[in-house]
């Protein structure tokens, strides 16, 4: 892409420019993409501003526009992004923060909220940026949360994200790989455990778009079928609940069955499905038997 000329372009003209060039290199989204393209490199909102570009913001607002029309994620190039109310530090290494998680999020607050335990322990697991564990330490503050993590680029935004998302809010980060580390935790220790695991499949990971294919393919990866971490976290990882306790799963928009069915073979009741809030299934709810059920 030949370099945006915009040094003294009024905003609505810089706008236009930019989201021309951004349309050119198909980046779905190019109107909302420019406006958070021209906050960050101009510091206020476009439709706000009336003076013209200085040569300063001109040459940051046009390599930032280079940047997403080389189809680099928005959330990369903004360094953080928010998720429900509070603000994630994300970049190249850990998968982007989502608006579909925050569903998952949300029904796991809800459990909580109705299981009466001011102070349940809950492990996030695949914790990635820590979205769901900060998201529910977040709305249950008692809650003791311990946020997984396996590969060290993500750790590192988790462990940023653990100190600084929710100020004076205590989280614990542990590195380990969720597929063998249930071995390492003590039967029956927690009261709801939350994943949004790896769960592309073969196929889709040969077709993913460009943006997600910047993502780290060690948290989008779910083997062949997808289903490789939902077989675990609905066999192995069922001990480490206490009786009663709640499993909550993000899921890709078409496993709801094959989850669904894992739990059923596993012995987990009260199995459900709620969808996110663009209408697509998005989190799988289980139950681990409560000793008299
Ligand atoms: N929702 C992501 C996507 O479709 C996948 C996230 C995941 O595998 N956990 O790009």
């Amino acid at each position: 892409m030949a370099e945006l000329q915009l040094t003294g372009l009024a905003p609505r003209a810089a706008l236009r420019a930019v989201r021309q060039a951004l349309e050119q290199a198909d980046v779905p989204d190019a109107a909302f993409d420019a406006r958070e393209l021209y906050r960050l490199a101009v510091g206020k909102d476009p439709r706000l501003d009336i003076s013209p570009l200085t040569a300063e913001e001109a040459a940051s607002l046009a390599a930032l526009t280079a940047r997403r029309a080389g189809r680099e994620p928005l959330q990369y190039i903004a360094g953080q992004w928010d998720f429900l109310d509070f603000t994630l530090a994300v970049g190249p290494g850990v998968l982007c923060p989502r608006a579909d998680t925050e569903v998952v999020c949300e029904a796991a607050v809800k459990l909580l909220q109705a299981s009466g335990n001011p102070t349940p322990t809950v492990l996030d697991l695949c914790a990635g940026t820590g979205c769901l564990g900060l998201g529910i330490k977040r709305f249950v503050p008692g809650a003791r949360v311990t946020c997984w993590e396996k590969s060290p680029e993500a750790l590192a935004y988790l462990r940023r994200n653990a100190r600084q998302a929710l100020p004076g809010a205590e989280v614990a980060v542990r590195e380990g790989d969720v597929l063998t580390d249930w071995q390492t935790l003590p039967p029956e220790s927690a009261d709801l455990i939350v994943s949004n695991p790896p769960y592309l499949t073969g196929a889709e990971m040969q077709a993913l778009m460009p943006e997600t294919a910047r993502e780290p393919a060690m948290a989008l990866d779910g083997g062949a079928d997808g289903l490789v971490f939902y077989r675990c976290l609905t066999g192995p990882w069922k001990q480490i609940l206490r009786p009663g306790g709640w499993l909550v799963l993000e899921i890709g928009y078409e496993q709801r069955e094959a989850v669904l069915a894992l739990g059923a073979e596993n012995g987990w009741v009260n199995g459900s499905c709620r969808q996110d809030y663009g209408g697509n299934d998005r989190a799988v709810l289980l139950q681990k038997p409560r000793n008299r059920e």
